[in-house]
């Protein structure tokens, strides 16, 4: 199923997104996230794409476990780092005859060995895809605070908007720890003329580390209430700490109307299950 029909049918669309391993072939890692996640019952599951286009064999092989062995929906994602056109057909067809139906198209992070070939943007991506191959559903990213290239985020909003322009129906955020950004940047994208529905990314935080390395790579604004907690709890605390702060963003995001969350789960089925349970009655 496309992932634009489940807004039709669904309440709340709520979706989990895993990373595929490094080397080919290490599988067992992500089996076992997904083993967790199937009961759960999530509306689609997305497969990152390894940094500087790296591992696009095994987002196609994790997204064909996802379909064939736990029959889920699945998202490929697919990043216009390191892509020429024909390395881009090869992939596709990969994904195809794989069953998958939806591809989120990014940039892709760019690391030390990341160069530019027949793509520079997410939007040259979605546009080549859309015209040749108009069966694929395309998603993009979004940054409710702005993408940190950017030099605002209006002048980052009119490149969502040519994002949709070039194909892509769906939009997923990335993570942020503070809900007024989201309703502020939900609030401008639709002044805008934005109308691709639109996903909240939302990371449960369990650790210190893990909290010092999405500052890093992320460079997401960390409210008081966050930090508080972080400066709090530690250990088995934190944990515990982090999924409620999750579940308390959610909760305000479907009270405010927003119907689709997507959950950073980061290959740990114990969280995703912590935080789906809790919203069993709000999905049906
Ligand atoms: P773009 O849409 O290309 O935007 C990047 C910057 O360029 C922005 O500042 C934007 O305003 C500007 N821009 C956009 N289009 C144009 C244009 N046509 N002309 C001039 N400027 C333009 N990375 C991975 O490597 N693998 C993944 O699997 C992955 N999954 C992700 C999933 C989600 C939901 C999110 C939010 C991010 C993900 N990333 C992933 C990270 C992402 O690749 C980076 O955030 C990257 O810096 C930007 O990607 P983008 O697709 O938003 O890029």
């Amino acid at each position: 199923m496309y992932i634009r029909e489940l807004f039709y049918k669904k309440k709340v669309v709520m979706s989990a997104e895993v990373f595929p391993p490094k080397k080919n072939g290490m599988l067992e890692g992500v089996i076992r996230a997904l083993k967790e996640i199937k009961p759960l019952d999530p509306d689609y599951v997305s497969i990152t794409y390894g940094a500087s286009g790296s591992g696009g064999m095994t987002t196609a092989d994790v997204a064909s476990v996802v379909i064939d062995a736990f029959d889920m929906t699945a998202v490929a994602h697919m990043t216009a780092v390191n892509m020429t056109k024909d390395l881009l057909e090869e992939r596709l067809g990969m994904l195809e005859r794989k069953g998958v139906k939806s591809i989120l198209t990014l940039r892709g992070d760019i690391v030390e060995d990341s160069r530019f070939y027949d793509f520079r943007h997410a939007n040259e991506l979605a546009k080549y895809i859309h015209d040749k191959y108009p069966s694929f559903e395309l998603l993009g990213a979004c940054y409710p605070e702005g993408h940190p290239e950017a030099a605002s985020l209006d002048a980052d909003l009119d490149m969502i908007k040519l994002k949709t322009e070039c194909g892509v129906s769906h939009l997923v955020t990335q993570l942020f720890f503070d809900n007024a950004t989201f309703y502020g940047f939900a609030e401008k994208a639709e002044k805008k003329g934005i109308k691709a529905s639109v996903s909240a990314g939302i990371m449960p935080i369990t650790s210190v580390q893990q909290v010092e390395r999405i500052v890093s790579m992320c460079g997401v604004q960390i409210p008081t209430a966050f930090a508080k907690m972080c400066a709090t709890y530690q250990g088995e605390d934190l944990y515990k700490a982090g999924i409620d702060y999750a579940c308390g963003q959610i909760r305000d995001l479907i009270d405010n109307g927003v119907r689709g969350i997507h959950l950073y789960t980061m290959n740990k089925g114990d969280v995703a299950r912590e935080v789906f349970t809790r919203f069993e009655g709000d999905r049906k």
